[in-house]
């Protein structure tokens, strides 16, 4: 991994892929930047955009529109790239069609010789995680999805505003897929080092248990409501993405709950699904095996089993 020159390739240059480049360039995290897009002129607008800012940076990042030979020697390819749905396309229909799209970008990244690390935004991110790691190959621990990055941070503020805590002090993890079948291990919620289940008995107040739920809720489904009021979700996951690139470049070995390929651990595999894994230099250096209860770990068999399924339709 070099670090005099971080370079990272975004294939989709859309709200997603735009607000993860604009966190990268506020945050210094690369020192260059690639935008390709089907759409060449919006990749070579957001590149002139972006570097109409660099004089208000702290950075000196070399960000232009580029082609897939650039990916060579890029150290991150994060695929922000997709369609949208259709009116009256089912969800399979739609999942092909990206799975289209996939063939578009993947292929020619490999032939490139690129040799780095994929990273995956696209929807629906765990089914798109493993798309990409069987059509490039790739070793799975460096083909990652954001997974439930984003959702563990959702479940983290609000639980952190509820205990009146930092939520850097919050210690728990949405778990599964990345859609309706995610859940929250509460077993494994921690306020420093003080389960969160013990605090709620302890604290006297009939209604918490019924607040854990509620939030596990808002946090499942935070992206509806925000698709609702504004149609589409894109600061949050450039957000998370940038948090996972950072923890890359960085060869950082911190604990993320990005979408990762399952080879045995909670006694499944074949599955890429949201779960807390060490990310260093080289992608996904270990899942984390987390100690669930029974109940927890049928609600992680039950996604998983979703998920499986979801691949199976399109491939
Ligand atoms: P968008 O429509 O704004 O951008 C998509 C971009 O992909 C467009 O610029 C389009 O030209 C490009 N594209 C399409 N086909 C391509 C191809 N073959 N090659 C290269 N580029 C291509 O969409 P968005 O709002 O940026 O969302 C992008 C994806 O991110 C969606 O799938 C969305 O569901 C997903 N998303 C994921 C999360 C998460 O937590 N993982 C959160 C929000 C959104």
């Amino acid at each position: 991994m070099k670090v005099d020159k971080r370079k990272v390739v975004i294939v989709g240059t859309g709200m997603v892929g735009m607000s993860y480049a604009y966190s990268l360039l506020n945050q210094s995290v690369c020192d260059e930047l690639v935008l390709i897009d089907v759409n060449k002129k919006r990749a070579e607008g957001e590149a002139m955009d972006l570097n109409h800012g660099l004089a208000f940076a702290n950075s000196s990042m070399t960000i232009y529109a580029g082609g897939y030979g650039d990916c060579s020697d890029a150290d991150i390819v994060v695929i922000c790239a997709g369609v949208a749905q259709k009116p009256g396309e089912s969800r399979l229909d739609l999942l092909k069609r990206n799975a289209e799209v996939f063939r578009s970008i993947i292929d020619p990244v490999t032939s490139s010789g690129f040799n780095g690390i994929f990273l995956v935004a696209t929807n629906p991110v765990d089914i798109m995680t493993r798309i990409t790691c069987t059509l490039s190959g790739f070793n799975p621990r460096r083909v990652l999805g954001s997974g439930t990055a984003l959702d563990t941070a959702r479940l983290r503020y609000l639980l952190g505003d509820y205990l009146k805590a930092d939520p850097r002090n919050v210690h728990a993890y949405v778990m599964g897929e990345h859609g309706d079948s995610e859940f929250v291990p509460w077993s494994q919620a921690l306020l420093a080092t003080k389960p969160i289940l013990e605090l709620c008995n302890e604290s006297g107040d009939e209604g918490c248990r019924g607040r854990f739920d509620e939030i596990e809720e808002e946090v499942r489904t935070a992206a509806y409501k925000i698709i609702e009021a504004k149609n589409a979700t894109y600061y949050g996951i450039g957000m998370a993405l940038t948090r996972i690139t950072k923890a890359i470049l960085g060869d950082e070995h911190s604990v993320l709950t990005v979408s990762a390929m399952l080879r045995g651990e909670y006694g499944q595999r074949d599955v890429y699904v949201g779960v807390p894994c060490i990310i260093n230099q080289n992608g996904i250096q270990r899942v984390l095996p987390l100690s669930l209860t029974e109940d927890e770990l049928d609600k992680l068999g039950r996604s998983c089993d979703t998920l499986r399924e979801s691949f199976d339709g399109i491939f």
